[in-house]
């Protein structure tokens, strides 16, 4: 499984499920590219203890992915490492309410950062991978990108496209050694999800702990949540050679969310 003397840039890696994959990666070896936003300090942290508790080498920039020039100049500093090996495009963010009271300027947002970064990052590296003949591209989509809940319009608007989006470039890469695949999580309990529980009490009048029993958890058979290490242990899987016969898979890792 060891992912020694590749690179791996994991888009939004300072929190949650992509910072869960860079240490996840790195601890197989590879070097690693982080990005994100938060406080300076606690990604230098974060940075510096990639380093030195797996002896890879780490970067970080802090390119906002919804603006296409930030994207190119960090796609760039990955030449540092020699380029990017593996892409995991994980960054997203959610909003929730009624379609008919969605903020315009919200729906815009979703779209650029959970559907249409990964356009870039893909346009921006993929040359580079058929060249080596080796890539792998894997999109941190969600269950959400294989079925709906109400007043997610463009969180499942976008990921449904991301899925497509992945099936795409597989079908692209599938001569060149470059996979592309669609990891489909469940509730995982980050800061995303996290934010979105206050706007659901609001949309559906309810008290946090029944948005938590009644709604999130009420999606996932298993009455659990899904953890970071088990998306990163996916990941990782994907990102290795024994993964090379994937390609253009939405993989559900859901509790048994979609199997309904
Ligand atoms: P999170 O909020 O913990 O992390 C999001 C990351 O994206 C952070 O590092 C943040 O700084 C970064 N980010 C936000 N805006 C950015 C921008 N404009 N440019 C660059 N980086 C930006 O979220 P998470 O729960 O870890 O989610 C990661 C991915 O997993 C998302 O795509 C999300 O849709 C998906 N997902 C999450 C869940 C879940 O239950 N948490 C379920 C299914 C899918």
């Amino acid at each position: 499984m060891s992912l020694s003397g590749k690179t791996a840039l994991i888009t939004g890696s300072t929190s949650g499920i992509g910072l869960g994959v860079a240490k996840a990666m790195a601890a197989q070896g590879a070097n690693i590219l982080i990005n994100g936003f938060g406080d300076a300090d606690a990604i230098e942290a974060e940075r510096a203890g990639l380093e030195k508790d797996y002896g890879v080498k780490a970067l970080y920039s802090g390119a906002d992915l919804t603006k296409p020039a930030e994207i190119e100049a960090m796609i760039k500093a990955c030449e540092a490492l020699g380029g990017v090996d593996v892409l995991v495009n994980n960054a997203g963010i959610q909003h929730v309410a009624p379609v008919e009271d969605f903020p315009p300027e919200k729906w815009d947002a979703i779209i650029a950062l959970n559907l249409t970064a990964s356009f870039h990052t893909v346009r921006l590296s993929f040359a580079a991978m058929k060249a080596k003949k080796w890539g792998r591209i894997i999109n941190i989509a969600s269950a959400h990108a294989l079925v709906a809940s109400p007043f997610k319009s463009a969180y499942v608007s976008a990921k449904h496209g991301l899925l497509g989006f992945t099936r795409t470039i597989a079908l692209e890469g599938a001569e060149h050694g470059v996979t592309c695949n669609a990891i489909c999580p469940g509730y995982v309990h980050t800061p995303l999800v996290d934010k979105q529980i206050p706007d659901t009490m609001k949309a559906r009048n309810m008290t946090r702990e029944q948005v938590i029993r009644d709604v999130i958890l009420a999606a996932q058979p298993t009455k659990e949540f899904v953890t970071v290490e088990d998306i990163a242990a996916l990941a990782v899987f994907l990102a290795s050679d024994a993964g090379k016969s994937i390609n253009g898979a939405p993989l559900s890792i859901d509790g048994g969310w979609t199997a309904a």
